[in-house]
Protein backbone atom coordinates (compact mmCIF):
# COMPACT_ATOMS: atom_id res chain seq x y z
CA UNK A 1 0.00 0.00 0.00
CA UNK A 2 1.32 3.54 -0.89
CA UNK A 3 -0.94 6.56 0.28
CA UNK A 4 -3.90 4.70 0.49
CA UNK A 5 -3.71 2.59 -2.74
CA UNK A 6 -2.96 -0.58 -3.87
CA UNK A 7 -0.38 -0.63 -6.02
CA UNK A 8 0.84 -4.41 -6.09
CA UNK A 9 0.30 -6.04 -9.63
CA UNK A 10 -0.93 -9.58 -9.42
CA UNK A 11 -2.16 -11.11 -12.56
CA UNK A 12 -4.30 -14.51 -12.02
CA UNK A 13 -2.66 -17.95 -13.54
CA UNK A 14 -6.23 -19.42 -14.42
CA UNK A 15 -7.64 -16.81 -15.95
CA UNK A 16 -11.33 -16.80 -14.41
CA UNK A 17 -13.56 -14.82 -17.38
CA UNK A 18 -13.76 -16.52 -20.37
CA UNK A 19 -12.71 -15.21 -23.92
CA UNK A 20 -15.48 -15.51 -26.84
CA UNK A 21 -13.46 -14.81 -30.12
CA UNK A 22 -15.75 -14.33 -33.56
CA UNK A 23 -14.04 -16.35 -36.66
CA UNK A 24 -13.90 -14.59 -40.05
CA UNK A 25 -11.57 -14.06 -42.89
CA UNK A 26 -8.67 -12.71 -40.39
CA UNK A 27 -9.10 -15.90 -38.51
CA UNK A 28 -10.16 -18.77 -40.55
CA UNK A 29 -7.02 -20.47 -41.44
CA UNK A 30 -6.04 -23.38 -39.31
CA UNK A 31 -2.21 -21.68 -37.87
CA UNK A 32 -4.27 -18.35 -36.72
CA UNK A 33 -7.12 -21.11 -34.89
CA UNK A 34 -3.83 -22.08 -33.21
CA UNK A 35 -2.42 -18.79 -32.60
CA UNK A 36 -6.09 -17.93 -31.10
CA UNK A 37 -6.58 -20.74 -29.61
CA UNK A 38 -2.80 -20.76 -27.77
CA UNK A 39 -3.72 -16.94 -26.69
CA UNK A 40 -6.28 -18.46 -24.90
CA UNK A 41 -9.74 -18.33 -27.05
CA UNK A 42 -12.29 -20.47 -25.07
CA UNK A 43 -15.12 -20.10 -27.38
CA UNK A 44 -15.31 -19.44 -31.19
CA UNK A 45 -17.94 -17.79 -32.48
CA UNK A 46 -19.22 -18.20 -36.36
CA UNK A 47 -21.15 -15.61 -37.57
CA UNK A 48 -24.03 -17.09 -39.56
CA UNK A 49 -24.44 -13.18 -40.99
CA UNK A 50 -21.46 -13.84 -43.19
CA UNK A 51 -19.68 -16.63 -45.07
CA UNK A 52 -21.25 -19.69 -46.30
CA UNK A 53 -21.88 -22.98 -45.11
CA UNK A 54 -18.83 -24.20 -46.55
CA UNK A 55 -16.85 -21.65 -44.93
CA UNK A 56 -18.62 -22.47 -41.65
CA UNK A 57 -17.64 -26.00 -41.71
CA UNK A 58 -14.14 -25.33 -42.33
CA UNK A 59 -13.58 -23.24 -39.52
CA UNK A 60 -15.53 -25.93 -37.33
CA UNK A 61 -13.13 -28.38 -38.28
CA UNK A 62 -10.07 -26.05 -38.28
CA UNK A 63 -11.07 -25.33 -34.39
CA UNK A 64 -12.03 -28.69 -33.47
CA UNK A 65 -8.04 -29.64 -34.35
CA UNK A 66 -6.65 -26.66 -32.48
CA UNK A 67 -8.46 -27.88 -29.46
CA UNK A 68 -7.63 -31.63 -29.44
CA UNK A 69 -3.52 -30.55 -30.22
CA UNK A 70 -3.63 -29.10 -26.94
CA UNK A 71 -6.25 -30.81 -25.62
CA UNK A 72 -8.07 -28.12 -23.63
CA UNK A 73 -11.85 -27.19 -24.18
CA UNK A 74 -12.66 -25.32 -26.66
CA UNK A 75 -16.96 -24.82 -27.66
CA UNK A 76 -17.85 -23.46 -30.95
CA UNK A 77 -21.16 -20.98 -30.96
CA UNK A 78 -23.11 -20.88 -33.78
CA UNK A 79 -24.73 -17.13 -34.26
CA UNK A 80 -27.65 -17.37 -36.25
CA UNK A 81 -28.41 -13.03 -37.63
CA UNK A 82 -32.04 -13.32 -37.05
CA UNK A 83 -34.09 -10.75 -38.78
CA UNK A 84 -31.68 -8.06 -39.36
CA UNK A 85 -33.24 -6.06 -41.53
CA UNK A 86 -30.30 -4.81 -44.45
CA UNK A 87 -30.14 -2.50 -47.03
CA UNK A 88 -29.46 -3.44 -49.96
CA UNK A 89 -26.28 -3.16 -52.79
CA UNK A 90 -25.76 0.42 -54.50
CA UNK A 91 -25.01 0.94 -58.29
CA UNK A 92 -21.80 2.71 -57.06
CA UNK A 93 -21.39 0.27 -53.83
CA UNK A 94 -22.37 3.16 -51.68
CA UNK A 95 -24.84 6.51 -52.15
CA UNK A 96 -24.27 10.00 -49.93
CA UNK A 97 -27.10 10.86 -47.99
CA UNK A 98 -27.72 14.75 -47.55
CA UNK A 99 -29.20 16.13 -44.34
CA UNK A 100 -33.38 17.31 -44.60
CA UNK A 101 -33.36 15.73 -48.63
CA UNK A 102 -36.33 13.30 -49.35
CA UNK A 103 -35.28 10.03 -50.18
CA UNK A 104 -36.87 6.73 -50.70
CA UNK A 105 -37.05 3.08 -49.01
CA UNK A 106 -37.83 0.64 -51.56
CA UNK A 107 -38.60 -3.05 -50.57
CA UNK A 108 -38.81 -3.71 -54.87
CA UNK A 109 -35.96 -5.31 -56.44
CA UNK A 110 -33.81 -2.89 -57.52
CA UNK A 111 -30.38 -1.59 -56.81
CA UNK A 112 -30.04 1.84 -54.74
CA UNK A 113 -28.68 4.91 -55.65
CA UNK A 114 -29.41 8.49 -57.02
CA UNK A 115 -31.96 8.11 -59.65
CA UNK A 116 -32.52 10.74 -62.63
CA UNK A 117 -34.80 13.36 -60.81
CA UNK A 118 -31.99 13.47 -57.56
CA UNK A 119 -33.79 11.34 -55.41
CA UNK A 120 -31.65 8.91 -53.52
CA UNK A 121 -33.17 4.83 -53.69
CA UNK A 122 -32.45 2.51 -50.90
CA UNK A 123 -33.71 -0.61 -51.49
CA UNK A 124 -34.19 -3.14 -48.94
CA UNK A 125 -35.33 -6.85 -48.70
CA UNK A 126 -37.19 -7.00 -45.29
CA UNK A 127 -40.32 -7.81 -47.43
CA UNK A 128 -42.78 -6.50 -44.55
CA UNK A 129 -41.23 -3.12 -44.29
CA UNK A 130 -43.47 -1.04 -45.55
CA UNK A 131 -46.40 -2.27 -43.22
CA UNK A 132 -44.39 -2.18 -40.24
CA UNK A 133 -43.58 1.76 -40.40
CA UNK A 134 -45.85 4.77 -39.85
CA UNK A 135 -45.05 8.07 -40.53
CA UNK A 136 -43.10 10.09 -38.11
CA UNK A 137 -41.09 6.22 -37.19
CA UNK A 138 -37.02 6.60 -36.78
CA UNK A 139 -34.99 4.24 -39.29
CA UNK A 140 -31.07 3.92 -38.29
CA UNK A 141 -28.77 2.84 -40.84
CA UNK A 142 -25.63 1.88 -40.14
CA UNK A 143 -25.31 0.96 -36.47
CA UNK A 144 -27.05 4.22 -36.05
CA UNK A 145 -25.09 6.78 -37.79
CA UNK A 146 -27.18 7.72 -39.99
CA UNK A 147 -30.99 8.43 -39.61
CA UNK A 148 -34.41 8.86 -41.39
CA UNK A 149 -37.83 9.95 -40.50
CA UNK A 150 -40.80 8.43 -42.19
CA UNK A 151 -42.93 10.90 -43.98
CA UNK A 152 -45.46 8.42 -45.23
CA UNK A 153 -45.48 4.75 -46.47
CA UNK A 154 -47.77 3.20 -49.09
CA UNK A 155 -48.27 -0.19 -46.74
CA UNK A 156 -47.06 -2.42 -49.74
CA UNK A 157 -43.61 -1.67 -50.95
CA UNK A 158 -42.32 2.32 -50.75
CA UNK A 159 -41.84 4.76 -47.81
CA UNK A 160 -41.13 8.21 -47.85
CA UNK A 161 -38.25 9.78 -45.98
CA UNK A 162 -36.38 12.38 -44.62
CA UNK A 163 -33.02 12.56 -44.23
CA UNK A 164 -32.29 13.34 -40.01
CA UNK A 165 -28.50 12.61 -40.01
CA UNK A 166 -26.71 12.52 -43.48
CA UNK A 167 -23.70 10.66 -44.18
CA UNK A 168 -22.16 7.77 -46.52
CA UNK A 169 -24.44 3.81 -47.09
CA UNK A 170 -22.74 1.96 -48.32
CA UNK A 171 -24.46 -1.63 -49.33
CA UNK A 172 -26.00 -4.50 -46.51
CA UNK A 173 -25.17 -2.01 -43.95
CA UNK A 174 -27.75 -3.06 -40.93
CA UNK A 175 -31.40 -0.81 -40.46
CA UNK A 176 -32.63 -1.35 -37.19
CA UNK A 177 -36.27 0.70 -36.71
CA UNK A 178 -36.63 1.41 -32.96
CA UNK A 179 -39.48 1.12 -31.19
CA UNK A 180 -41.04 -0.72 -34.09
CA UNK A 181 -42.81 -3.73 -33.49
CA UNK A 182 -41.75 -6.28 -36.23
CA UNK A 183 -44.04 -8.81 -37.71
CA UNK A 184 -41.28 -10.83 -38.63
CA UNK A 185 -40.71 -14.24 -36.93
CA UNK A 186 -37.60 -14.50 -34.50
CA UNK A 187 -36.42 -17.51 -36.43
CA UNK A 188 -36.40 -16.69 -40.26
CA UNK A 189 -36.34 -19.32 -43.15
CA UNK A 190 -32.72 -18.57 -43.67
CA UNK A 191 -31.69 -19.41 -39.67
CA UNK A 192 -33.92 -22.37 -40.04
CA UNK A 193 -31.56 -23.85 -42.32
CA UNK A 194 -28.64 -22.54 -40.77
CA UNK A 195 -29.73 -23.63 -37.37
CA UNK A 196 -30.02 -27.52 -38.32
CA UNK A 197 -26.60 -27.10 -40.58
CA UNK A 198 -24.74 -26.13 -37.71
CA UNK A 199 -26.70 -28.35 -34.94
CA UNK A 200 -25.56 -31.26 -38.10
CA UNK A 201 -22.05 -29.79 -37.48
CA UNK A 202 -21.95 -30.15 -33.91
CA UNK A 203 -21.59 -27.06 -32.62
CA UNK A 204 -21.72 -26.49 -28.84
CA UNK A 205 -24.14 -23.06 -28.64
CA UNK A 206 -26.62 -21.72 -30.94
CA UNK A 207 -27.03 -18.03 -30.19
CA UNK A 208 -30.28 -16.45 -31.44
CA UNK A 209 -30.37 -13.06 -32.44
CA UNK A 210 -33.15 -10.02 -31.68
CA UNK A 211 -35.04 -12.23 -29.24
CA UNK A 212 -38.08 -10.79 -28.01
CA UNK A 213 -39.81 -13.03 -25.78
CA UNK A 214 -39.05 -16.56 -23.99
CA UNK A 215 -41.53 -18.18 -26.99
CA UNK A 216 -38.61 -18.12 -29.45
CA UNK A 217 -36.23 -19.64 -27.61
CA UNK A 218 -38.50 -22.15 -27.39
CA UNK A 219 -39.14 -22.37 -30.93
CA UNK A 220 -35.24 -22.64 -31.76
CA UNK A 221 -35.20 -25.74 -28.83
CA UNK A 222 -38.13 -27.20 -30.62
CA UNK A 223 -36.01 -27.53 -33.87
CA UNK A 224 -33.27 -28.84 -32.14
CA UNK A 225 -34.81 -31.22 -30.20
CA UNK A 226 -34.22 -33.71 -32.60
CA UNK A 227 -30.37 -33.85 -32.66
CA UNK A 228 -28.07 -36.42 -30.94
CA UNK A 229 -26.42 -33.87 -28.34
CA UNK A 230 -28.44 -30.39 -29.29
CA UNK A 231 -26.33 -27.03 -28.77
CA UNK A 232 -27.05 -25.25 -25.89
CA UNK A 233 -28.87 -21.99 -26.85
CA UNK A 234 -27.85 -18.40 -26.22
CA UNK A 235 -30.27 -15.97 -26.06
CA UNK A 236 -28.98 -12.44 -27.43
CA UNK A 237 -30.12 -9.33 -25.64
CA UNK A 238 -30.72 -6.21 -28.34
CA UNK A 239 -34.41 -5.42 -28.18
CA UNK A 240 -36.68 -3.37 -25.39
CA UNK A 241 -39.12 -6.22 -25.99
CA UNK A 242 -36.71 -9.10 -24.26
CA UNK A 243 -35.83 -6.77 -21.28
CA UNK A 244 -39.49 -7.04 -20.54
CA UNK A 245 -39.97 -10.48 -21.03
CA UNK A 246 -36.07 -10.98 -19.02
CA UNK A 247 -37.35 -13.60 -16.03
CA UNK A 248 -38.84 -15.76 -18.71
CA UNK A 249 -36.11 -15.42 -21.10
CA UNK A 250 -33.65 -16.67 -18.27
CA UNK A 251 -35.58 -19.86 -17.16
CA UNK A 252 -35.61 -20.30 -20.75
CA UNK A 253 -32.53 -20.19 -22.45
CA UNK A 254 -29.43 -21.75 -21.29
CA UNK A 255 -26.89 -18.24 -21.45
CA UNK A 256 -27.31 -14.80 -22.41
CA UNK A 257 -25.21 -12.11 -24.55
CA UNK A 258 -25.50 -8.60 -24.03
CA UNK A 259 -25.49 -7.78 -27.31
CA UNK A 260 -24.17 -4.23 -27.42
CA UNK A 261 -24.06 -3.24 -31.08
CA UNK A 262 -28.02 -3.56 -31.51
CA UNK A 263 -28.84 -2.85 -28.03
CA UNK A 264 -27.39 0.52 -28.38
CA UNK A 265 -28.69 1.41 -31.43
CA UNK A 266 -32.52 0.12 -30.71
CA UNK A 267 -32.35 2.06 -26.92
CA UNK A 268 -30.26 5.41 -26.37
CA UNK A 269 -26.76 4.19 -26.12
CA UNK A 270 -26.32 5.52 -22.31
CA UNK A 271 -28.96 3.66 -21.72
CA UNK A 272 -26.29 0.56 -22.20
CA UNK A 273 -24.25 0.29 -19.32
CA UNK A 274 -27.30 0.20 -17.07
CA UNK A 275 -28.46 -2.82 -18.70
CA UNK A 276 -25.68 -4.68 -18.99
CA UNK A 277 -24.83 -4.18 -15.31
CA UNK A 278 -28.46 -4.95 -14.69
CA UNK A 279 -28.37 -8.44 -16.93
CA UNK A 280 -25.13 -9.67 -15.41
CA UNK A 281 -26.60 -9.12 -11.94
CA UNK A 282 -29.96 -11.38 -13.42
CA UNK A 283 -27.91 -13.35 -15.32
CA UNK A 284 -26.08 -14.95 -12.56
CA UNK A 285 -28.77 -14.57 -9.89
CA UNK A 286 -30.45 -17.14 -12.22
CA UNK A 287 -27.53 -19.64 -12.85
CA UNK A 288 -26.84 -18.80 -16.63
CA UNK A 289 -24.09 -17.62 -18.24
CA UNK A 290 -23.31 -13.92 -19.77
CA UNK A 291 -21.29 -12.88 -22.12
CA UNK A 292 -20.41 -8.98 -23.12
CA UNK A 293 -20.27 -8.22 -26.44
CA UNK A 294 -19.15 -5.74 -29.25
CA UNK A 295 -16.60 -3.22 -29.69
CA UNK A 296 -14.31 -4.15 -26.45
CA UNK A 297 -11.31 -3.85 -28.30
CA UNK A 298 -12.66 -2.02 -31.63
CA UNK A 299 -9.44 0.07 -32.20
CA UNK A 300 -7.89 -3.04 -32.59
CA UNK A 301 -9.29 -3.96 -35.87
CA UNK A 302 -6.44 -1.40 -37.00
CA UNK A 303 -4.39 -1.08 -34.45
CA UNK A 304 -2.14 -3.16 -31.98
CA UNK A 305 -2.89 -1.11 -29.28
CA UNK A 306 -6.43 -0.61 -27.90
CA UNK A 307 -7.79 2.85 -26.15
CA UNK A 308 -7.89 3.18 -22.51
CA UNK A 309 -11.54 3.49 -22.56
CA UNK A 310 -11.62 0.26 -24.30
CA UNK A 311 -9.25 -1.74 -21.35
CA UNK A 312 -11.30 0.21 -18.62
CA UNK A 313 -14.68 -1.37 -20.59
CA UNK A 314 -13.37 -5.01 -20.85
CA UNK A 315 -11.78 -4.89 -17.11
CA UNK A 316 -15.25 -3.19 -15.45
CA UNK A 317 -17.62 -5.84 -17.30
CA UNK A 318 -15.31 -8.31 -15.73
CA UNK A 319 -15.10 -6.91 -12.61
CA UNK A 320 -18.94 -6.26 -12.65
CA UNK A 321 -19.20 -10.32 -12.93
CA UNK A 322 -19.78 -10.94 -16.38
CA UNK A 323 -18.63 -14.97 -17.01
CA UNK A 324 -17.44 -13.96 -20.44
CA UNK A 325 -16.16 -10.76 -22.78
CA UNK A 326 -16.26 -11.21 -26.81
CA UNK A 327 -14.09 -9.86 -29.20
CA UNK A 328 -15.97 -9.54 -33.13
CA UNK A 329 -14.60 -7.86 -35.98
CA UNK A 330 -11.13 -7.60 -33.38
CA UNK A 331 -10.58 -11.51 -34.72
CA UNK A 332 -12.84 -11.81 -37.39
CA UNK A 333 -11.39 -9.14 -40.10
CA UNK A 334 -8.83 -7.62 -37.46
CA UNK A 335 -4.98 -6.65 -38.21
CA UNK A 336 -4.08 -8.29 -35.14
CA UNK A 337 -6.43 -11.01 -33.90
CA UNK A 338 -3.89 -13.26 -31.78
CA UNK A 339 -2.65 -9.53 -30.28
CA UNK A 340 -6.27 -9.10 -28.96
CA UNK A 341 -6.60 -12.08 -27.31
CA UNK A 342 -3.28 -11.62 -25.93
CA UNK A 343 -4.25 -8.25 -24.53
CA UNK A 344 -7.70 -9.09 -23.68
CA UNK A 345 -6.08 -12.24 -21.52
CA UNK A 346 -3.46 -9.91 -19.89
CA UNK A 347 -6.44 -7.06 -19.21
CA UNK A 348 -8.39 -9.54 -17.28
CA UNK A 349 -6.07 -11.76 -15.48
CA UNK A 350 -4.48 -8.68 -13.96
CA UNK A 351 -7.56 -7.01 -12.62
CA UNK A 352 -9.01 -10.72 -11.58
CA UNK A 353 -5.80 -10.60 -9.55
CA UNK A 354 -6.80 -7.64 -7.80
CA UNK A 355 -10.24 -8.79 -7.60
CA UNK A 356 -8.82 -11.66 -5.49
CA UNK A 357 -6.55 -9.67 -3.31
CA UNK A 358 -9.53 -7.36 -2.22
CA UNK A 359 -12.01 -10.33 -1.86
CA UNK A 360 -14.20 -8.85 -4.52
CA UNK A 361 -15.21 -11.97 -6.77
CA UNK A 362 -19.03 -11.54 -7.10
CA UNK A 363 -20.93 -14.11 -5.84
CA UNK A 364 -24.25 -14.02 -5.04
CA UNK A 365 -25.95 -11.89 -2.88
CA UNK A 366 -28.91 -13.49 -2.29
CA UNK A 367 -30.32 -16.58 -2.57
CA UNK A 368 -32.97 -17.32 -6.09
CA UNK A 369 -36.31 -17.42 -4.63
CA UNK A 370 -37.64 -19.81 -6.79
CA UNK A 371 -37.07 -22.60 -5.17
CA UNK A 372 -35.38 -24.24 -8.06
CA UNK A 373 -32.67 -26.77 -7.22
CA UNK A 374 -32.14 -25.44 -3.74
CA UNK A 375 -29.40 -28.13 -2.61
CA UNK A 376 -26.93 -27.42 -5.14
CA UNK A 377 -27.41 -23.37 -4.57
CA UNK A 378 -26.97 -24.32 -0.65
CA UNK A 379 -24.04 -26.20 -1.28
CA UNK A 380 -22.27 -24.09 -3.93
CA UNK A 381 -22.29 -21.03 -1.62
CA UNK A 382 -21.08 -23.03 1.28
CA UNK A 383 -18.48 -24.45 -1.57
CA UNK A 384 -17.84 -20.16 -2.22
CA UNK A 385 -17.40 -19.69 1.57
CA UNK A 386 -15.14 -22.47 2.23
CA UNK A 387 -13.14 -21.58 -1.06
CA UNK A 388 -12.31 -18.00 0.97
CA UNK A 389 -12.43 -18.40 4.54
CA UNK A 390 -9.94 -21.49 3.52
CA UNK A 391 -7.69 -19.38 0.40
CA UNK A 392 -8.22 -23.08 -1.11
CA UNK A 393 -6.16 -23.78 -4.44
CA UNK A 394 -8.44 -25.63 -6.50
CA UNK A 395 -12.62 -27.19 -6.34
CA UNK A 396 -12.99 -30.34 -8.14
CA UNK A 397 -16.01 -31.52 -9.37
CA UNK A 398 -16.90 -34.72 -10.72
CA UNK A 399 -19.48 -34.07 -13.05
CA UNK A 400 -21.92 -36.15 -15.07
CA UNK A 401 -24.25 -33.56 -16.78
CA UNK A 402 -22.17 -30.12 -15.76
CA UNK A 403 -24.83 -29.13 -13.26
CA UNK A 404 -22.84 -28.91 -10.21
CA UNK A 405 -20.09 -27.32 -11.71
CA UNK A 406 -22.43 -24.63 -13.73
CA UNK A 407 -24.21 -24.03 -9.85
CA UNK A 408 -20.53 -23.84 -7.99
CA UNK A 409 -19.80 -21.64 -11.04
CA UNK A 410 -22.32 -19.12 -10.38
CA UNK A 411 -21.24 -18.50 -6.81
CA UNK A 412 -18.09 -17.21 -8.18
CA UNK A 413 -15.57 -19.09 -5.56
CA UNK A 414 -12.27 -17.92 -4.78
CA UNK A 415 -9.84 -20.56 -6.66
CA UNK A 416 -10.25 -22.40 -10.09
CA UNK A 417 -12.98 -24.85 -10.72
CA UNK A 418 -12.11 -27.93 -12.47
CA UNK A 419 -14.84 -29.90 -13.33
CA UNK A 420 -13.76 -33.64 -13.96
CA UNK A 421 -16.32 -34.57 -16.85
CA UNK A 422 -17.24 -37.82 -18.66
CA UNK A 423 -18.68 -36.41 -21.91
CA UNK A 424 -16.97 -34.15 -24.15
CA UNK A 425 -20.05 -32.04 -24.91
CA UNK A 426 -20.31 -31.25 -21.40
CA UNK A 427 -16.24 -30.54 -21.27
CA UNK A 428 -16.77 -28.03 -24.22
CA UNK A 429 -19.92 -26.54 -23.14
CA UNK A 430 -17.73 -25.85 -19.42
CA UNK A 431 -15.35 -23.42 -21.36
CA UNK A 432 -18.15 -20.84 -21.32
CA UNK A 433 -18.64 -20.86 -17.46
CA UNK A 434 -16.87 -18.45 -15.57
CA UNK A 435 -13.89 -19.92 -13.31
CA UNK A 436 -13.60 -23.48 -14.43
CA UNK A 437 -10.66 -25.64 -16.27
CA UNK A 438 -12.71 -28.94 -17.36
CA UNK A 439 -11.12 -32.25 -17.59
CA UNK A 440 -11.96 -34.70 -19.42
CA UNK A 441 -11.81 -38.21 -17.02
CA UNK A 442 -13.35 -41.86 -17.39
CA UNK A 443 -16.51 -43.13 -15.40
CA UNK A 444 -14.11 -45.63 -13.52
CA UNK A 445 -11.85 -43.36 -12.34
CA UNK A 446 -14.56 -41.38 -10.85
CA UNK A 447 -15.82 -44.09 -8.10
CA UNK A 448 -12.61 -42.79 -6.41
CA UNK A 449 -13.14 -39.14 -6.19
CA UNK A 450 -10.46 -38.46 -3.47
CA UNK A 451 -7.79 -40.03 -5.29
CA UNK A 452 -8.79 -38.67 -8.76
CA UNK A 453 -8.63 -35.25 -7.19
CA UNK A 454 -5.90 -35.57 -5.35
CA UNK A 455 -3.88 -36.74 -8.66
CA UNK A 456 -5.83 -34.03 -10.87
CA UNK A 457 -4.25 -31.21 -8.32
CA UNK A 458 -0.83 -32.57 -8.53
CA UNK A 459 -0.86 -32.97 -12.33
CA UNK A 460 -1.71 -29.21 -12.76
CA UNK A 461 0.78 -28.20 -10.52
CA UNK A 462 -2.14 -26.15 -8.63
CA UNK A 463 -1.97 -27.15 -5.07
CA UNK A 464 1.21 -27.69 -3.64
CA UNK A 465 1.96 -29.57 -0.21
CA UNK A 466 -0.05 -28.15 2.65
CA UNK A 467 -2.63 -26.06 0.98
CA UNK A 468 -6.40 -26.92 1.17
CA UNK A 469 -8.83 -28.13 -2.17
CA UNK A 470 -12.46 -29.09 -2.20
CA UNK A 471 -13.87 -31.77 -3.69
CA UNK A 472 -18.02 -31.21 -4.39
CA UNK A 473 -19.15 -34.48 -4.91
CA UNK A 474 -21.87 -37.54 -5.16
CA UNK A 475 -21.30 -39.55 -2.51
CA UNK A 476 -23.98 -42.21 -4.17
CA UNK A 477 -22.24 -41.67 -7.49
CA UNK A 478 -23.11 -45.17 -9.87
CA UNK A 479 -25.97 -45.76 -7.40
CA UNK A 480 -29.68 -44.35 -7.92
CA UNK A 481 -30.16 -41.95 -5.56
CA UNK A 482 -27.81 -38.50 -4.94
CA UNK A 483 -25.97 -37.50 -1.80
CA UNK A 484 -23.85 -34.60 -2.63
CA UNK A 485 -21.64 -33.34 -0.10
CA UNK A 486 -18.45 -31.04 -0.32
CA UNK A 487 -15.15 -32.40 1.27
CA UNK A 488 -12.32 -30.46 2.57
CA UNK A 489 -8.87 -32.09 1.66
CA UNK A 490 -5.35 -31.61 2.30
CA UNK A 491 -2.31 -31.90 0.35
CA UNK A 492 -0.19 -33.79 2.15
CA UNK A 493 2.52 -31.52 3.40
CA UNK A 494 6.16 -31.20 2.95
CA UNK A 495 7.48 -28.90 5.67
CA UNK A 496 10.49 -28.64 3.20
CA UNK A 497 8.55 -26.38 0.89
CA UNK A 498 6.62 -23.78 3.40
CA UNK A 499 3.68 -22.07 1.28
CA UNK A 500 4.32 -18.76 -0.40
CA UNK A 501 1.10 -16.76 -0.40
CA UNK A 502 1.47 -14.79 -3.17
CA UNK A 503 1.21 -18.09 -5.33
CA UNK A 504 -1.99 -18.82 -4.17
CA UNK A 505 -3.08 -17.19 -7.35
C1 LIG B 1 -24.49 -7.11 -31.27
O1 LIG B 1 -25.41 -6.53 -31.85
O2 LIG B 1 -23.86 -6.61 -30.32
C2 LIG B 1 -24.14 -8.48 -31.68
C3 LIG B 1 -23.30 -9.22 -31.00
O3 LIG B 1 -24.75 -8.97 -32.79
P1 LIG B 1 -24.11 -9.07 -34.26
O4 LIG B 1 -22.64 -8.84 -34.13
O5 LIG B 1 -24.46 -10.43 -34.72
O6 LIG B 1 -24.84 -8.00 -35.00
Amino acid sequence: MAGGLDLSRVALKHRRTRIVATVGPASSSPAVLGELVAAGVDVFRLNFSHGSHETHAAAYRGIRAASEAVDRPVAILADLCGPKIRVGRFEHGSVELEEDAEVLVTTRPTWGGVREDGRVVIPSEYEPLARDLRARDRVLLADGALCLEVIESDGAHDIRCRVVYGGVLSDRKGMNLPGVPLSTPSLTEKDRADAEFAAGLGVDYMALSFVRSAEDIEELRALLRGFEAPPAIVAKIEKPEALHDIDRILQTTDAVMVARGDLGVELPAEEVPIIQQELVAAAVLANRPVIVATQMLESMVESPRPTRAEVSDVAWAAASGADAVMLSAETAAGRYPALAVQTMDRVLRLVEGWQWRHGQFRGLERLRQDGRNPVDQALSRATATLSRDLRVRAIVVPTASGRTAKAVSAQRPAAPIVPLCVSRTVWRQLSLYWGTSPRMTSEATLQRPPEVALSIVDQMGIAPPGSYFLLVWDTAWGRDSWAPTVSVLEVPADPALPLDDDDIL
